[in-house]
């Protein structure tokens, strides 16, 4: 079964930082900056490539979880940011749709 589904079904520990009934955020077992969670909608999608139209509203709640974090994490003063990776390229390592709140430090442009 997929990791992030155990995650939501409490079958594997994470750090949650806020859940609802459209999402779950939870610490990166791997932070890369000083704040750094995932939120991952309750509903398994694989990535971005196989988003339909039916998931308008739930990647719309997505991202209003991660804004909602990011203030949570007290991010918003001096900015924050959102990744979304997907296929290899990317470095997608775990393929349940995920936004990575990243925070508490400066950035690079462009990215690595
Ligand atoms: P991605 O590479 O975009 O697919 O991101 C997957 C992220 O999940 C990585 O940053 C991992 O560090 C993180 N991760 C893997 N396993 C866990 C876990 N059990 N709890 C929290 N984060 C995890
Ligand atoms: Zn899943």
């Amino acid at each position: 079964m997929c990791l992030f589904c155990n995650v939501i079904e409490k079958k594997t520990p994470a750090t949650v930082v806020y859940e609802d009934e459209h999402a779950i955020a939870f610490r990166d077992i791997r932070p890369m900056a000083p704040t750094h969670v995932l939120v991952v909608p309750r509903k398994h999608i694989s990535g971005i490539r196989d988003l339909s139209a039916d998931d308008v509203t739930t990647i719309g709640q997505v991202f209003l979880v991660a804004r909602h974090v990011a203030k949570l994490e007290g991010l918003e003063a001096h900015g924050y940011r959102l990744v979304v990776n997907d296929g290899d390229a990317a470095g997608q390592t775990v393929h349940h749709i995920h936004v990575h709140v990243l925070g508490g430090r400066n950035f690079a442009w462009p990215p690595g």
